[in-house]
């Protein structure tokens, strides 16, 4: 007997699953895989959050299959399938052509050469619309539109022929889920969107029914952003959606009254997904370096004093109000919309000076949405390092005084400084001593003074950065990024 073996990786769904359709038209007995492979356990970027969210994926999964036939393991990718061609003698394999970390990519080289050694013809399907090795940005609009509004891949469930596992595999498998379920659980301490096909449908469609109505005007809210953005990204990221589904039922929705300002700031965010991952897959290294070259020898701090800036950030304990509450919200929950990432990179790395490889792992091990293209293209942007975008540095007072002007979101994940008014909430540090004892305060016992005078630091960040903006290396390299990542005219 020979079968086909749809290797299920960030694309955690039944529907609109080209692999497995695929797969499904090969005639052969279909058995669907997933590794939590040792190698992304140990990652760094990872945390136990992702697995928990990977494990209720696969389980949605499980449920919905007609019969037993999901293989999940816990081992090296190539022990595995080393397994199971012994097993079942695996004929084709089908997945998608994954825009990964390094890691990941030198694996699918030796899964690759493995599948040549062992005459398994393996089959990869694009990613959304990104395409593999494209040089430059020609054509590839028209190439999203196309594929965004192409039809869906799916087929009926119940008349693919499986191959079905016997008791005993079928309980490995679960064994294998519910590890990760439980060894997970009692690490999770948090709030976090839960896995799988069904809850992403679920939370697309109450996005249409009423909470994006207001998208374009709270997606900048740390509070009312958590309502009224999608929450979309980590279903994206985890493929328990495809962003072709998402931009379907967008298109579906279009003419909806009162909506089209949100729908239009929802649709450039859509855009934007694959531009990033494009970017990041036609230039990976960016995970280890500037992608802008110009900027590798950009002044940082090091040593004792790098570190302990770093922890504080880690761990929201800097004495800025906002930037603190953003981030235990974040390790909280694992979400903050786009301003507040963008905030939290700016002050790591304009205001405390700390290189952004430093923070680029903490920020994806607490993100239950690390995509690795959009995370190291946007960490870099909001880091000052590509040379061609404006150069911002967020003042993290400023952003709490617009954008929760009460001060909610801050008592909520700041319960420290519940007891203190609006106006004084965003600057702890003015507090008299008098003021201190009225509030039941006390700075630098209950809550930290701050590690950087904001006033100070973003004057200093201001003038690095314009005085690097015109060295010769990083206008050279500014113009080599535009040609190869931006589409010409
Ligand atoms: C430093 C930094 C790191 C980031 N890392 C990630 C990451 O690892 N994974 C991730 O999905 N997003 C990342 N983003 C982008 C963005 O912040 C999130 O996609 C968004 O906040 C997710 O919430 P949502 O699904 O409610 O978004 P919505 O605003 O509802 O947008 C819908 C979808 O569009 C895409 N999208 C939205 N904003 C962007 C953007 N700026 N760039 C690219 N795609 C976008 C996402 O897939 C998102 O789910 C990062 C942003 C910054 C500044």
């Amino acid at each position: 007997m020979a079968i086909a073996v749809v290797w299920l990786k960030r694309d955690l769904r039944l529907s609109d699953q080209q692999a497995l359709v695929s797969a499904a038209k090969s005639g052969l007995p279909v058995l669907l895989v997933y590794n939590f492979e040792p190698l992304l356990l140990s990652d760094e970027h990872y945390s136990a959050r992702h697995w928990h969210f990977v494990a209720e994926s696969l389980n949605d999964i499980k449920q919905r299959l007609p019969i037993n036939s999901l293989w999940v393991g816990s081992e090296d990718m190539l022990s595995l399938f080393t397994k199971l061609h012994q097993r079942f003698n695996i004929s084709k394999l089908y997945s998608y052509q994954e825009v990964g970390l390094n890691n990941t990519f030198e694996r699918d080289k030796s899964v690759a050469n493995w599948c040549t050694h062992n005459q398994v013809s393996w089959s990869e399907s694009p990613y959304a619309a990104v395409i593999r090795g494209k040089p430059n940005r020609d054509g590839w609009d028209h190439h999203w539109q196309t594929v965004m509004r192409a039809d869906t891949a799916n087929c009926d469930l119940n008349s693919i022929n499986w191959l079905e596992l016997n008791q005993k595999d079928t309980l490995t498998t679960e064994s294998h889920i519910n590890q990760f379920l439980s060894d997970s659980n009692s690490k999770l301490h948090g709030e976090f969107q839960a896995g799988g096909e069904l809850q992403a449908w679920q939370v697309l469609n109450s996005f249409f029914e009423n909470r994006g109505k207001a998208y374009a005007f709270k997606l900048s809210s740390p509070q009312y952003s958590q309502l009224h953005c999608s929450r979309l990204s980590p279903y994206l990221a985890w493929g328990n959606i495809s962003l072709r589904q998402v931009y379907k039922t967008l298109l579906a929705h279009w003419n909806q009254t009162g909506w089209r300002k949100s729908l239009v700031a929802f649709s450039s965010r859509l855009h934007w997904h694959c531009h990033f991952i494009q970017k990041f897959e036609s230039e990976s290294d960016m995970e280890f370096r500037p992608v802008n070259r110009g900027y590798e020898n950009l002044p940082r701090i090091s040593g004792e004093l790098a570190l302990k800036r770093l922890r504080a950030w880690q761990q929201g304990n800097t004495g800025i109000p906002m930037v603190d509450a953003c981030m235990r919200c974040l390790i909280a929950t694992g979400y903050i919309n786009f301003r507040m990432r963008a905030m939290l990179v700016s002050f790591l790395c304009h205001h405390l000076e700390v290189d952004w490889r430093e923070g680029v792992k903490h920020l994806a091990s607490v993100f239950l949405d690390f995509e690795p293209g959009i995370h190291y293209s946007q960490f870099q942007m909001q880091a000052g390092v590509t040379g061609i975008n404006t150069i911002r540095i967020y003042n993290p007072i400023k952003q709490g005084q617009e954008k929760d002007p009460n001060g909610d979101f801050i008592k909520h994940w700041i319960p420290e400084l519940s007891g203190l008014p609006a106006t004084l909430i965003h600057t702890p540090w003015l507090l008299t001593p008098m003021e201190q004892m009225m509030f039941e305060l006390e700075l630098g016992v209950d809550y930290p003074m701050p590690i950087v005078d904001i006033e100070q630091s973003y004057k200093q960040a201001q003038q690095l950065l314009w005085s690097w903006r015109n060295k010769p290396k990083v206008v050279m390299e500014g113009q080599r990024i535009l040609q190869r990542h931006v589409r010409q005219g």
